[in-house]
């Protein structure tokens, strides 16, 4: 079969990535691991190695006739046939599941973003994502690659940056390397009720990341520049900052009192 470049088809061609890449994981037996995109089963197969149970979302037909015929007599492995990003993917992760994943570029950050917005975050993300959008999810703040994703990401999850692969390994190969990252849920996240004006806050913030706080954050519904004022100095930060140098843990304070603000 043609790979689909549509579908983000680059096939891990080295069985030793796959090997690496699941030991980075630390699956073990007694894991359940959700595989996002199995492809040929490159990764799969190394999976089913270590793990007790894997189950595995596709979105082609062709990979899916595949797939099923080369697990046919893999009772640990389930292939679910869909769009992940379709997919009610809550029932499909618990705090026990370990996501393994090399991911389509072109959905991987909404992926990253779904798997941060489920009700109960996973185990730990090991995922394989372009390297330049590796570098967005783990910048630290000050970064230049600081960015509305890594801040929604870090209300969830700490970031490792893993380890980089080459586009030798792939067929076909891609234009850019990438990195195998893997995100762990922080001990306390953001609460899901306040994750509304959070993403609220993050997203008009940098819609304008070289301004100060002072002009952007006027974009925020409901809010004028009195409230603005009032809205930074209760959450003690000033407002001649810039996106970059915020904290997540200063987008959560703005976040909270924003909701308070404009909550009648
Ligand atoms: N895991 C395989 C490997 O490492 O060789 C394939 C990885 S390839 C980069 C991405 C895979 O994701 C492809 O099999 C592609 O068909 C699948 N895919 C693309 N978009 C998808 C979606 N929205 N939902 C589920 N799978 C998708």
């Amino acid at each position: 079969m043609r790979p689909k470049s549509s579908l983000g088809q680059n096939f891990l061609k080295n069985p030793g990535i796959a090997e690496k890449i699941v030991a980075f994981s630390g699956v073990e037996q007694g894991d359940t691991v959700l595989e996002i995109g199995p492809g040929k089963g490159a990764l799969t197969g190394a999976l089913l190695k270590s793990a007790s149970r894997v189950v595995a979302v596709e979105k082609d037909d062709e990979l899916f006739g595949l797939l099923k015929n080369r697990f046919s007599d893999e009772p640990a492995f389930t292939l679910v046939h869909g769009d992940v990003l379709d997919l009610d993917i809550n029932p499909l992760v618990s705090p026990e599941t370990k996501v393994v994943a090399n991911l389509p570029y072109n959905i991987a950050t909404r992926v990253v973003l779904r798997l941060a917005e489920v009700t109960t975050p996973p185990a730990s993300v090991v995922v394989m994502v372009q390297k330049e959008v590796a570098g967005r999810i783990c910048a630290p703040v000050g970064h230049s690659e600081y960015s509305a994703l890594t801040v929604l990401l870090s209300a969830v999850f700490l970031c490792d940056p893993g380890f980089v692969v080459g586009p030798k390994n792939f067929f076909p190969e891609p234009k850019v390397d990438s990195r195998v990252i893997r995100l762990v849920p922080r001990q306390n996240p953001l609460p899901p009720s306040e994750r509304d004006a959070y993403r609220q806050v993050v997203l008009c913030s940098f819609a304008q990341r070289r301004k100060m706080l002072r002009n952007s954050l006027l974009g925020l519904p409901g809010i004028t520049k009195q409230g603005l004022s009032d809205l930074a100095r209760q959450a003690g930060i000033g407002l001649e900052k810039r996106p970059q140098n915020l904290s997540w843990e200063e987008y959560a304070r703005l976040g909270r009192i924003y909701r308070q603000i404009i909550t009648p």
